[in-house]
């Protein structure tokens, strides 16, 4: 293929891309969405933080990556180091509204399987959560075998897909590979817990109110000015 076919190609996919990525079409792309899930409460230099849909615990959010990568592990180094002090800061602002908290990512490398949670664009979720998550997930009758991460920056050499998991009042996280996990499966795992099983879909439930009152909660945390656009 000559130089030019190649770059129309390139332009085509990532503008395809662009079309069918919820993030990209209404959250980053100018703060279009007037959904309160979607808001943003912060921005930085690669990142912003937002609420999101079918949060069924008041104080979820999720710190969503600019560029379009189906995962973390595959931003920049110096994307990761960001990623990391903001993770940090972000559970700072929410723990002090909402108590303590859990992270987790669904590391997904390919659009579109099952393994992610339904979002092919790469972000963290920070859950307010009163006990310890590792133990729940263990309580799943899934092979899943923890590997410690000493550093954030050490998602960067996952080839694999991998469910990351920063638990309650820890600082690093720890990462598995299991080899199938049924889609959206923190949620899964976090609606059991509360004894709502059945409220785990986020396509059946928006849970509008509770990203509302996230909102109105964590904005002055935040004391984001949003752009105008
Ligand atoms: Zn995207
Ligand atoms: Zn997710």
């Amino acid at each position: 293929m000559n130089g030019w076919a190649s770059f129309i190609l390139r332009n085509h996919m990532e503008v395809d891309m662009m079309t069918r990525c919820n993030y990209c079409d209404n959250i980053l792309n100018y703060h279009v969405s007037k959904s309160p899930c979607d808001e943003v409460l912060f921005e930085s230099t690669s990142h912003i933080v937002t609420t999101t849909l079918g949060a069924f615990v008041e104080g979820w959010t999720l710190v969503i990556s600019k560029r379009h990568v189906t995962s973390m592990s595959q931003l920049s180094v110096s994307e990761i180091q960001e990623l990391s002090s903001l993770v940090s800061d972000v559970r700072k602002r929410v723990e002090q509204v909402y108590g303590s908290t859990v992270v987790f990512e669904h590391g997904s490398l390919d659009p579109g399987t099952n393994f992610g949670c339904g979002i092919d664009h790469a972000h963290i979720h920070i859950v307010p959560f009163e006990d310890s998550i590792i133990p729940v997930i263990n309580n799943e009758p899934l092979d899943i075998h923890w590997r410690p991460l000493e550093s954030l920056e050490d998602i960067a050499t996952e080839n694999k897909p991998y469910l990351f998991v920063i638990d309650r009042e820890e600082r690093n996280g720890v990462i598995s590979n299991p080899e199938n996990i049924p889609s959206q499966f923190m949620r899964r795992v976090l609606a059991k817990y509360l004894s709502i099983p059945e409220y785990f879909d986020y396509h059946q439930y928006s849970y509008e109110e509770k990203a509302s009152a996230t909102c109105r909660s964590l904005r002055y945390a935040f004391d984001y000015a949003p752009i105008q656009g």
